[in-house]
């Protein structure tokens, strides 16, 4: 009998996983329903041999020294910092939008102008959000507010979330910062990078430990069941933990209702060319079905003669014909989220973890976090 059930071999299930084998030596099974480990983070080579990330670029970033170090354990990095452009007014121009990205907007002395202003508003360096640029009084600021709100943000929103901005939840339209000064990496945290040896090679190595035994093409259905708050494992009352990493409502047989999610359809193209475009992705905020595209060898750093790109194509998310991504950001979904929290707080030997089972959406490093939290919980219950 195992002592602890992770319901999940993504970052959350892997990482939880790794602490209970290695920290208290305790004997875990996995139980991941897809073929491969890694979950959403996952990388593999393609038919011509270049890695790609299966669902979509993955650099992780953090200002969390604790999460690096740890990671750290389990692999080298590749020191990766990621550049995105955004295709505007058929040019080109730096994103996330900052001093750059005015002038190569807006006519030179008019970005003269508007730079001294956000320079004497905000000083230079620091980082605003488009929501308090707008609430500004200056005419010329609003302006510009008004400006990077209709060339970056409006179209790539309603296409992302298939909705407008006004009807998500105000935290995803205030995190869209405006960089006041000329630094164009697209994260400005401290550690950056990807798996020098790819992820599939990092979870790998976070699993390694013989006390953990992985289950894949394996649901939470075909082996555990939920009944009077009761866990059962293959038909027997389950006393160890058991921690969640999929979603919620699943969980509990949908029966509040399914929450909500964004998907994503990947288009991955390979070109007889060495490089497709300058830098690792290209957003395209107002043209095309698509939102950005992705070329991988920027970011993994791999050479070859070919190169792989991803073009990403947001849709609904319906159950069993895709993948759910992104929670979204809405109170009526939250308000479904909690009933099911209610209920799972009723089983003593269950722990939700990760962005499915929070109904949250989490860059890798939170999600580190938070696994690493957890265990320092369960390793005193
Ligand atoms: C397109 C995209 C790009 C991203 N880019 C970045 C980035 O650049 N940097 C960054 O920091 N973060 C990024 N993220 C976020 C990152 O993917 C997540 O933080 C991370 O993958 C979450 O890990 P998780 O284990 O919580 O969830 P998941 O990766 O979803 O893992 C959950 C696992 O559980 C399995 N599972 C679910 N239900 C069941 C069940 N019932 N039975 C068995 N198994 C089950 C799933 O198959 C999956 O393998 C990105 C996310 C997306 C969608």
């Amino acid at each position: 009998m195992f002592d602890f059930i992770v319901v999940g071999a993504g970052l959350s299930g892997s990482v939880i996983a790794e602490r209970i084998a290695n920290d208290l030596e305790k004997e875990v099974l996995i139980v991941e329903k897809r073929n491969h480990l890694g979950g959403n983070c996952a990388d593999c080579y393609d038919k011509n041999g270049i890695l790609i990330h299966k669902y979509g670029p993955h650099i992780f970033h953090t200002n969390i020294k604790l999460v690096w170090d740890y990671l750290s354990k389990f692999t080298e990095w590749n020191n990766y910092e990621h550049h995105v452009l955004g295709h505007i007014e058929n040019k080109n121009v730096p994103l996330p939008f900052n001093l750059n990205t005015l002038h190569d907007l807006l006519p030179p002395k008019e970005a003269e102008y508007i730079e001294k202003k956000l320079i004497n508003e905000f000083e230079f360096g620091s980082k605003v959000s488009i929501l308090e640029l707008r609430r500004n009084d200056d005419k010329d600021l609003k302006f510009v507010a008004d400006f990077i709100y209709e060339k970056v943000f409006l179209n790539y929103t309603k296409k992302q979330w298939g909705i407008k901005p006004e009807e998500l939840d105000p935290s995803v339209t205030e995190r869209l910062p405006i960089i006041i000064s000329n630094d164009n990496r697209y994260f400005h945290d401290k550690y950056q990078g990807i798996p020098k040896e790819g992820y599939h090679n990092l979870f790998k190595n976070l699993l390694s430990n013989n006390l953990i035994q992985i289950s894949q093409k394996t649901s939470f259905n075909d082996v555990l069941k939920i009944k009077n708050n009761e866990i059962f494992f293959n038909a027997k009352p389950f006393k160890g933990k058991v921690i969640y990493t999929g979603m919620i409502d699943e969980l509990f047989n949908y029966e509040y209702s399914t929450l909500k999610y964004r998907s994503l359809k990947f288009i991955f193209e390979t070109h007889p060319i060495e490089y497709y475009q300058k830098v690792g992705t290209i957003n395209y905020p107002n043209d095309y079905e698509f939102t950005r595209i992705t070329e991988y060898k920027h970011l993994t750093l791999q050479k070859h003669d070919k190169t792989t790109i991803s073009k990403e194509i947001p849709e609904e998310y319906e159950k069993n014909k895709n993948i759910p991504y992104y929670p979204i950001p809405k109170n009526e979904n939250y308000e479904i989220y909690k009933k099911y929290l209610k209920k799972a707080n009723k089983i003593e030997n269950l722990f939700l973890l990760g962005r499915l089972a929070d109904y949250k959406y989490y860059n890798m490093d939170m999600v580190i976090f938070n696994a690493l939290k957890l265990f320092e919980k369960i390793k005193e219950f």
